[in-house]
């Protein structure tokens, strides 16, 4: 059997429930509510064949190994992890740049490539000049479909739903791995990937799916052309949505619009292209429908191991404590990766959720990424923190953009947002003064408010750009 072959063993040998979930609730109780000394023995065992199987065949992680002084068998369990040096995304932009097209991580051969059957992945920011693309093969796209199905049946996806996907089908991981996953599940799929938004009504209104996969942001904009139209979403036939791309259920006043738009629960689905591209992180049924607010985003750890780190020094903070997250990849054949810094801003707990899952989960989700942290006189912010305040002002819509200038030495932040479709456009300036006190009382920092009408601002389907900073990096 080849390094190759023993690899893809080990990962088999840690599948339980494979074509349907065990109970009504968890999916595959063997592996998510097992008691964590027996959750560490399988992580150790992965990560020990992980590190072989990178030391053996790929040459990116080869050299960063012997870099470190690490031998062939310097990492056997969880607790050796932190002897290999973490992974930046810029690494890998040069590693691919120096190796075009592919780079040299991927423990697989160019003979191993033309019989594992592979399809192109790509990340969302990629550019014209440096594209930036992955292949995956059929055992690991088999694998997405498998963690898919477990965190779809913990969100409540169940046999006799049926879907509709409005991501588009392009090259991002995150929607094939939904779309094989129903697939897996026996979930009908409708494919509102090529659709346009009227399209997509009628589909609703005429073949009645239940579960809606879309981001966040096109879930308040499809709901609102359909009440637009006339229609009513809270009556339509969803009940049920699958969120990705952007934080939503972690975010509580998006939460609750999207909520009371649709009558329905909102899940969050996160991973990541580079390192986590089946559910990383996912909702249970608990979470979603907590009375206190707080949205936790369990981690699948048979798949991979969380780690929370200082941003600068990359030692470990304590649960409870926020740090960035780095994860290791427990079962890609073709991109087993090592402590990549995923850079979300999150603090872990590993008490099990009332939920029967014993595995990590982030306090409160994945709320954004450490570099997208923005300060503002002072005072740091996630994008989603600004986002959560904006939105719990109900007079407001759902949209706003938030534009950050240095004027006269002072941080200026000007907030331009829709009014709610039929609110009184009378006396705007005593209604724009208003907002302004109320965000002063909740952000802690001034900020100039400018109320245009319903539907002035731009809408996305995708990854929405709301915060603008534009402040000169050189003052
Ligand atoms: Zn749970």
């Amino acid at each position: 059997m080849s390094d190759r072959e023993q690899w893809c063993e080990l990962v088999r040998k840690h599948v339980h429930d494979w074509n349907t979930p065990a109970t009504a609730k968890i999916w595959s109780p063997a592996l998510e509510a097992l008691p964590r000394e027996q959750l560490r023995r399988i992580q150790d065992e992965k990560v020990a064949g992980a590190y072989t199987y990178l030391w053996n065949r790929s040459t990116f992680y080869r050299q960063k190994f012997e870099q470190a002084g690490l031998g062939p068998d310097s990492v056997r369990s969880v607790e050796d992890l932190p002897r290999v040096p973490v992974t930046l995304r810029d690494e890998w932009l040069v590693d691919q740049q120096k190796n075009p097209p592919w780079g040299t991580f991927s423990p697989l051969r160019q003979e191993d490539w033309l019989e594992r059957g592979w399809m192109m992945f790509s990340t969302s920011g990629t550019t014209a000049a440096h594209p930036r693309s992955f292949r995956h093969t059929n055992f690991d796209r088999e694998m997405w479909a498998w963690h898919g199905s477990r965190a779809l049946h913990a969100m409540g996806v169940r046999r006799g739903d049926i879907a509709i996907n409005c991501f588009s089908y392009g090259t991002s991981v995150a929607f094939w791995g939904l779309h094989y996953a129903l697939n897996h599940m026996g979930i009908p799929v409708i494919s509102g990937g090529g659709a346009n938004t009227e399209r997509r009504i009628l589909f609703i209104e005429t073949y009645k799916p239940t579960v809606l996969l879309c981001t966040p942001s096109y879930a308040l904009y499809l709901g609102r052309q359909m009440q637009e139209q006339g229609k009513s979403p809270k009556d339509s036939s969803i009940r049920l949505l699958v969120c990705a791309g952007e934080p939503g259920a972690c975010v509580p006043a998006t939460k609750q619009r999207i909520e009371e738009l649709w009558g329905a629960r909102i899940n969050d689905d996160f991973g990541c292209t580079e390192v986590a591209m089946s559910p990383f992180g996912y909702t249970c049924e608990y979470q979603v429908n907590r009375e206190d607010g707080r949205v936790d985003t369990h981690f699948m750890e048979d798949a991979y191991v969380p780690e929370v780190l200082d941003p600068e020094t990359f030692k470990p903070v304590p649960d409870g404590q926020r740090g960035v997250l780095v994860v290791s990849n427990l079962f890609s054949e073709a991109q087993p990766i090592l402590r990549y810094v995923m850079g979300d801003w999150v603090s872990l707990t590993r008490e099990a959720c009332p939920c029967g899952r014993t595995h990590a989960r982030a306090i409160g989700g994945l709320a954004g990424r450490y570099d997208q942290l923005i300060k503002i006189r002072g005072l740091a912010f996630l994008p989603a923190l600004l986002e959560d305040s904006i939105r719990s002002q109900q007079e407001i819509g759902d949209e706003f953009k938030l534009e950050i200038t240095h004027v006269n030495d002072m941080d200026e932040i000007l907030l331009t947002t829709e009014l709610h479709p039929g609110a009184s456009m009378d006396d705007l300036e005593a209604q724009e003064q208003r907002l302004s006190r109320k965000l002063k009382g909740s952000l802690g920092i001034v900020v100039d408010v400018k109320l245009v009408p319903p539907g002035t601002l731009p809408r996305t389907e995708f990854k929405a750009k709301r915060l603008f900073d534009l402040r000169d990096r050189r003052q």
